[in-house]
């Protein structure tokens, strides 16, 4: 069995603790206006020819989003490694697009990465079917939950989907006493309005626990919007500008109030 990954991105150090590699997994059910990765949305391969113009000549590229891996292929990777993500308590992240939308793969590579001793990392939207997420949990140490927003008119408008299934998932991995990071993207005109997140405050106070180890706030950056271009997908963030940093340490003071660990980025 082959899972399809469209990045692989060694020496990382924002999914997770210590240094870390991240495999970016195909297939995402959610189309986040935001997102940073577009090319991780469509569960297929694909191949995008780019023209290129430097000066008078005009150069003809394709790039390609999306190679097949085996759970071996991804141990060897993290092997070159070992020596870093051993000493820094690092270890490996499974990222996307959505990684649950490969359940079986995943399983299998978290299986073998966690048979390896590697610490395991899941980065996940919440967006998957209950038993794909409690198949996963024995095998991964820290999960990185992304949440959004708690009004569900308001998720399927900017996401397309509902938020119910994210919800009861997140509410599934607090009890399952694995450690969480709840990530919260910073979307200007979307989730940063006072009362929405006064909401999420007094959601995480409620629901803080044990294993609710980190509140991470992402600000919205534009990182990513020229790949919309080359992959054909319109750009619905036009003139959105990225939160200040005054905002975001505005809100780090405000999550801190829960008690709970809040870092601004990943
Ligand atoms: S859940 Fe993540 S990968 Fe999927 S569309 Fe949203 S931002 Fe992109």
């Amino acid at each position: 069995m082959k899972g399809l990954i469209f990045s692989v991105k060694r020496y990382s150090i924002h999914d997770g603790p210590g240094i870390r590699v991240t495999f970016f997994m195909k297939g995402c059910p959610l189309s986040c206006w935001w997102c940073h990765n577009p090319e991780g949305i469509s569960p297929e391969p694909e191949n995008v020819v780019i023209d290129e113009i430097i000066g008078e000549h005009k150069f003809r590229k394709t790039e390609s989003a999306g190679e097949y891996y085996t759970v071996d292929d991804i141990l060897a990777i993290l092997g070159k490694d070992r020596i870093f993500l051993d000493e820094s308590k690092g270890g490996v992240t499974f990222s996307g697009g959505e990684p649950l939308h490969q359940a079986e793969f995943l399983v299998k590579a978290l299986k073998a990465c966690k048979a390896g001793g590697y610490h395991t990392a899941v980065d996940t939207s919440g967006y998957a079917p209950a038993g794909s997420l409690r198949r996963i949990i024995p095998f991964t140490d820290l999960f990185l939950f992304d949440l959004k927003h708690l009004d569900d008119t308001l998720h399927y408008k900017y996401t397309g989907v509902s938020n119910v299934i994210i919800l009861e998932n997140l509410q599934l991995l607090l009890g399952s006493g694995r450690d969480i990071m709840v990530r919260i993207p910073v979307i200007p005109g979307f989730n940063d309005d006072d009362s929405h997140l006064r909401d999420l405050r007094d959601f995480l106070l409620k629901n803080k626990s044990e294993n609710l180890k980190k509140i991470n706030l992402l600000p919205y950056h534009k990182t990513g919007s020229s790949k919309y271009k080359r992959f054909h997908i319109p750009y619905r963030m036009e003139g959105i500008r990225q939160p200040s940093r005054e905002r975001m340490n505005e809100l780090k003071t405000f999550f801190s109030e829960t008690g709970i660990t809040v870092k601004i980025g990943g």
